[in-house]
């Protein structure tokens, strides 16, 4: 139980590197959630597991304590649903090849909207890849960098809310496995599903809830209550639903380096709630600060 755990609070279950669209390495963010004093972080990339092992010798460095992670893209309908997965085998084959095909197709769905953008605005795809970190999972965040290099819009948040707006015309959504499968996925391969950022006002939250017996029959551990999206009253329903179905509730930044706000341990999760969680996984170990 805790008592062989050296785990230390606060503890931040959801950031990203460059691995993925955080503007950090894996390395530096384990350096900046040192610095920021927390005790405990994960990192939890887009659909990869590639900063794991710098992570993990950072933490060592640091005297953090790690939980390697990843947040899956998934989908219902037009709605993407993230599913944070934790202390799974990332060796595991069903896994690596599910995450290998959304990473290809959010490459090629990147690709198609750049050519769509670029018949009205003066960017194309090199534009793109110099903003990416070779091998990292692509999103909009990088075609945002693209449009800022190019000053066509001032921040990443400027790019979200213009061109890249699914309003402006230019949206695409790219293949995810539906929720269920995701969960399943995770679970076979000895880690633990946290439901990201459950209630904020872009998601499908009612289809959620009324999938939610079938996602906890499938091994659902946990909802992220604690994140700046979600709106008070979504985290209202929450926490009911956490009391309806025995889930645990969790908290944490989604820090992405400079790419948002967002700052590490801005949200938290209770010990007693990565205790469980690490009760719970077999697929990996947490790398315990010396
Ligand atoms: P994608 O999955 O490629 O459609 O892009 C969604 C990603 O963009 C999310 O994972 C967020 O990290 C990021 N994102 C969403 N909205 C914003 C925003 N306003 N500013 C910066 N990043 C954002
Ligand atoms: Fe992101
Ligand atoms: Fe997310
Ligand atoms: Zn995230």
């Amino acid at each position: 139980m805790s008592s062989d755990r050296r785990f230390r609070g606060p503890i931040d279950l959801h950031t990203h590197s460059r691995v993925s669209d955080g503007t950090e390495s894996p390395a530096r963010l384990v350096a900046a959630a040192a610095a920021a004093g927390l005790g405990t972080v994960a990192l939890t990339d887009h659909d990869s597991t590639a900063g794991w092992a710098e992570a993990t010798d950072a933490a060592r460095r640091e005297g953090v304590t790690l939980i390697p992670g990843m947040e899956l893209s998934t989908r219902v309908d037009w709605s993407s649903v993230h599913l944070l997965a934790y202390l799974f085998d990332p060796n595991n084959a069903k896994l690596v090849a599910e995450t290998a095909r959304i990473r290809e197709a959010r490459l090629h769905r990147a690709e198609e909207m750049v050519a769509r953008i670029s018949r009205d605005y003066d960017v194309n795809w090199d534009d793109v890849v110099a903003q990416t970190n070779p091998g990292a999972t692509v999103g909009r965040p990088h075609i945002a960098d693209a449009l800022v290099a190019r000053g066509l819009a001032g921040t990443r948040s400027e790019a979200f809310a213009g061109i890249l707006h699914w309003r402006a015309g230019y949206y695409q959504p790219h293949y995810a496995p539906d929720p269920l499968t995701a969960i399943e996925l995770v679970v076979a391969a000895g880690g633990v599903p946290v439901i990201a950022h459950p209630a904020t006002v872009s998601r499908a939250d009612v289809v959620l809830e009324h999938r939610m017996r079938d996602f906890v029959d499938a091994g659902l551990f946990g909802l992220e209550i604690d994140h700046r999206e979600n709106t008070p009253e979504g985290k209202v329903r929450l926490q009911r639903l956490a009391d309806e179905y025995g889930l645990q509730l969790t908290g944490s930044s989604d820090y992405h380096g400079e790419g948002k706000p967002n700052r590490l341990g801005e949200n938290t999760t209770r010990p007693e709630v990565l205790d469980a969680l690490i009760d719970r996984a077999t697929g990996w170990q947490p790398v315990y600060a010396a």
